[in-house]
This record gives structure tokens, sequence and C-alpha cells, in this order.
């Protein structure tokens, strides 16, 4: 049997070898190896039937729920790649992406069926709708007939993988979070895929007991890449259907021992209440990224989770998922404490260089300029653009990550801000995280993010919106003599907007989008639909 270099295999390969061990675990059910791969090729036969062939596009729109993984499964078998969709999107924004990603078949969950069908009824030849139901309805129901869920898996004739699906086939399509403009669907691969998994596992390794939590939205690089961690391992996937924090310390007090999640979900980890907490301490591995960890917030967890080993991640959806770590060593490092700030070092496989963005020029050793990536990680390309490919993928295999970092003489990569987030004041660069990094770092901060708004003397200037913490006051003059005396001048915000929270998308990155349209500033990216 040939190693399992091909996603789809790999229910098969473990109920190959332990049948009746555990693969999935949701909301109270579980499915063992078998189960899942009976499943999937069960769900391979139905997609037979709804028309999909070698080479098509499946999408899923729903909350995290084991349909998606199986349908990424059945359709990687198919030859054909699923694209998982974010189903907080409205009807509009979703009859562009179904309609982007061209997708033969669409299946919603219950909640998301009527929006569903508005946003088909806009198409010229929109995909069949399959309705997978939910938690409260498994059987799910349909318009059309013959398309529910489990009625239709339990008919199917099951349909084993194809034998001519390879390696550099693409299985998922997932759009990129829409932070910095249009989201664009960028098309990974089994390859792609298995080689973000296999980086990832050298920081976090699974061991016979190990369980692996999957909080995040399965629409994002950080649920579904990471959710193959358990099935290339052979060990089990707890899928929570929502990031809750109470959820998420009862899935550690039962026996969950890996989990990745965003820095904007660990407040409500540290506020769940002592009970909850308790259970949190016993996670074993906990990865964190896909935006800026605020120092202060990071400290409260190494005291309060002494045992918790925490990793770092930094990765790009277009690069399948994480690609440097911030081991666990140098987190516990008071030596190293300045590295806390740091997105660490690139994962095996994976090279970096750092390049003058306009030139692509390799900059000094420690300044500034654009992190590159190469590694078998990177996506095929944006699906239907190849002008945005060609944009972000240089003629030698470099992925442009439109990132501003600093490498230290050690290789530990800092990310100070997107390129398309960065203030140019009085002709200075001032990057957003250096600023972000002193404002929360003041007592009374609670969270805060800049942004660059329109000034006449110095073309732009730094704005502050910032969150005020529970119970504290912020006086503008206090701000500004705290920032002084971290910040050169010119870096320092000009003016402070305190806001209630930050607005942040379903991924808990900060919008800033958002914020330069409420503040006055000048968009950087466009907002209609093309
Ligand atoms: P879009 O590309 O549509 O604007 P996005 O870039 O937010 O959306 P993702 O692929 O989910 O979509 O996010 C990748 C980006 O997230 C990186 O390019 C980087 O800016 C940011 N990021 C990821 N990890 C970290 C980290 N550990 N620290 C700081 N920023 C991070
Ligand atoms: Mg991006």
């Amino acid at each position: 049997e040939p190693q399992p270099g091909l996603i789809h295999r790999l229910p098969a390969h473990w109920a190959a070898r332990t049948p009746d061990g555990e693969a999935l675990a949701f909301e109270g059910h579980r499915w063992s190896w078998r189960q899942l791969a009976d499943r999937t090729d069960r769900l391979r036969g139905a997609l037979r039937t709804l028309g999909v062939r070698r080479g098509d596009r499946v999408a899923y729109l729903g909350r995290n729920d084991p349909a998606c993984l199986e349908t990424f499964l059945a359709a990687a078998g198919a030859g054909a790649a699923t694209a998982v969709l974010n189903w907080r999107l409205a009807p509009a924004e979703l009859a562009y992406v179904v309609a982007d990603s061209g997708a033969r078949v669409l299946l919603a969950d219950t909640g998301r069926a009527a929006a569903a069908r508005t946003a088909l009824a806009a198409l010229p030849d929109p995909p069949r709708l399959v309705v997978t139901g939910g938690a409260d309805d498994t059987d799910g129901t349909a318009d059309e007939p013959g398309t529910a869920y489990e009625p239709l898996l339990a008919r199917a004739e099951p349909l084993p993988p194809a034998p001519d699906t390879a390696p550099d086939d693409t299985c998922l399509v997932l759009y990129t979070s829409g932070t910095t403009g249009f989201p664009k669907g960028a098309e990974l691969t089994h390859r792609s895929l298995l080689s973000s998994c296999a980086a990832l596992l050298s920081q976090v390794p699974f061991g016979p007991e190990d369980r692996n939590l999957v909080a995040l939205p399965l629409f994002h690089v950080g649920g579904i890449g990471y959710a193959l961690g358990g099935l290339f391992t052979g060990r089990p996937t707890e899928l929570l259907r929502a990031p809750a924090p109470e959820a998420i310390c009862r899935a550690v007090d039962e026996g969950a021992t890996h989990l990745l999640l965003v820095p904007a979900m660990l407040p409500g980890v540290l506020r769940a209440g002592t009970e909850h907490t308790a259970a949190f301490a016993r996670l074993r591995h906990c990865l964190y990224g896909a935006s800026p960890m605020p120092l202060p917030l990071l400290r409260e967890a190494l005291s309060r989770f002494p045992d918790v080993r925490f990793v770092q991640v930094y990765g790009m959806t277009e690069l399948s998922g994480a690609v440097t770590a911030l081991d666990h060593a140098t987190h516990r490092d008071p030596r190293q404490s300045h590295r806390l700030a740091s997105a660490g070092r690139p994962l095996p496989g994976v090279e970096t260089r750092v390049a003058d963005p306009a030139t692509g020029a390799a900059v000094p050793p420690g300044r500034t300029g654009e992190l590159r990536v190469r590694t078998h990680q990177r996506m095929k390309g944006y699906l239907g653009r190849p002008e945005a490919t060609a944009e972000t993928v240089t003629e030698d295999g470099w992925l442009r990550t439109g990132d501003v970092v600093r490498v230290d003489d050690e290789g530990f990569v800092f990310v100070e801000d997107r390129l398309k987030d960065l203030i140019i004041s009085g002709g200075e660069n001032v990057y957003s995280a250096e600023v972000e990094r002193v404002l929360v770092e003041h007592p009374a901060v609670a969270e805060a993010a800049v942004i660059g708004v329109p000034d006449e003397k110095w073309g732009e200037s730094v704005l502050a919106v910032v969150a005020v913490r529970d119970g504290a006051r912020i006086e503008e003059s206090g701000l500004d003599a705290f920032c002084r005396t971290h910040l050169a001048g010119y870096k320092c915000p000009r003016g402070v907007a305190v806001v209630d929270g930050l607005p942040r998308n379903a991924a808990g990155k900060v919008d800033k989008n958002a914020l330069r349209a409420a503040h006055g500033a000048v968009e950087r990216v466009p907002r209609q639909l093309p």
C-alpha cells in the first residue's frame, strides 16, 4: 500500500490498522475510522450521482460539522476540490464566492439553507443544493427531492477513490480572510496541505493518547488545515461547532491535548471561570496565531497555565497554514523574553527571505522588508485569477506574503505590519505592530489598533483606536506621555478614538478597513463587489 500522500486515503489508511479506533467526535457522537472511511466512500458515490467529476468544485457552507470534513475527503477522492465558504457571508457576497468557485454542488447546513437559496436564485447557472442538516436536525431537509444529506448517504453506492488523483491536484479552495481586499480562492493541493501538516507536527508531536481539538471555523486554514493533524497521525479529532470558551475547556477536560486558537479567543478562556480554566490548564499543546498576539495577554496566559506548551505560528491561507513557529522553550526562557513578540523561525521545509517589496532585492540583515517564502506548502494559485497569482508568486517560486518583517541575528521573524496597512507620516514609515505593542502595555488599554488618517502637514498621521479595560479610564494626554517614553515622536498617535471593542472578522482579525472607513481615512481596498 503506498504512503498516504493523498489526503482522501487517510481514513482508509487508519481503517486498515485501527478500524474501531476513534476518528472523529462531535457533540457527543463518535465515528470510528471504519465508519469515516465508509461514509466518505458513500458520499463520493452520492456526489458522483449529483454530477461531480474530476476537476470540479463542490462548495460547503455552514457551521463546523463532520459533514464538512466528509465532503472534503469525499470530493478529494473524486479528484474534485471543496471550496469551504465563510458561513457569515451575506447572500450577495455568498453569490459572488459561489460563482467564483464554479461549484457544481453546494452543501449547506440548515441554518444557512435560506441564505444559500437566496444566493443561488441570483446566479444564472447555480449549483445543486444539498442541505446537510445540523446538530438539531441530523437528517437534513431539502427542497429538491433526493438531496437531503443523511438519506443521500444511506442510499448511495460507495465509490472508492479514483486511481488517477495526484498529489498536485487541487483538493481544497479556501478564500482568504478578505482583510486586504476581495476574497480570493487559494487553490491548495494534497502536497501543499500534507507538507504543512508535517511541518507543524515537528512542533507539536502527537502521542498515542493524544486528541486534537479543532475549534476554529473550518473555512479558515486554521480550521480545516489544522484538522489534518489528527487525520494524518491517526489520532481522534474533536470538532467544535463554535469556539465558545466553555466548550473548549470542556473538551480539554474530556481529554483533548492539542488546540489551535487565535489571540482574540484567549481573553474568553482566561475569564471563563475557575472550574473551566482549571481544565484548560491541563491542555498539553496550545498553538496560537493568525494575527498579532498582545504581549500582556500572552504573559497572563503563560503564568496562569504554567504546564501548557504554547507555540506561536505565523502563516497564511496561500501557504496552507503555518510557515514559522515560536517554540514552546523560547516562550518559557526568561533570557529570551524580548522574543515573545516574534513569530519564531521557519518550520522545516520552509525557505524565507526578506526583500525590498518594490525591487525584490534582499535587504541587509536586521532591516525591515517584505517576507517571501518558498515551500511545497504554497498554493497552486488563486482560482481563476492568473494575474493575481503572478503578482503574488514570483517566477522562481517565491510567495510574496505582503507582510513587513524584521529578522533578528538568530533568524527570529518579527511581523511588523501588512504592506497595505503601513502608515507613512512625514516620509517616515510607521509600522502598526510596533505602535500597537506599546499601546496594549498601557494598564487602561484592553485592545488597540492604529491606522493612518489624512493629515495636511504629514500626509498621514497615526490614529490610535483603543478599547478601555473594564473600570479603567483613559486620558489622551496620559496615553500620549506613555507612548512618548517608548516611541519616537513621529510614531506616536496624534489622535485617540475610544471604542467599545475593535471590529473583527470571523477569524478574529481586526478589520482595519472598517476602522479606516469609520475614522475618515482613505479606503485602501475596494469594498464594492466587482
Ligand atoms: P486577505 O489576504 O484576504 O487580506 P488575510 O491575509 O487576513 O486576508 P489569512 O490568510 O487568514 O488572510 O491571514 C494571513 C495573514 O495573517 C498574514 O499575512 C499575516 O498578516 C497575519 N498573521 C498570521 N499569523 C500571524 C502572526 N502570528 N502574527 C501576526 N500576524 C499574523
Ligand atoms: Mg492575506
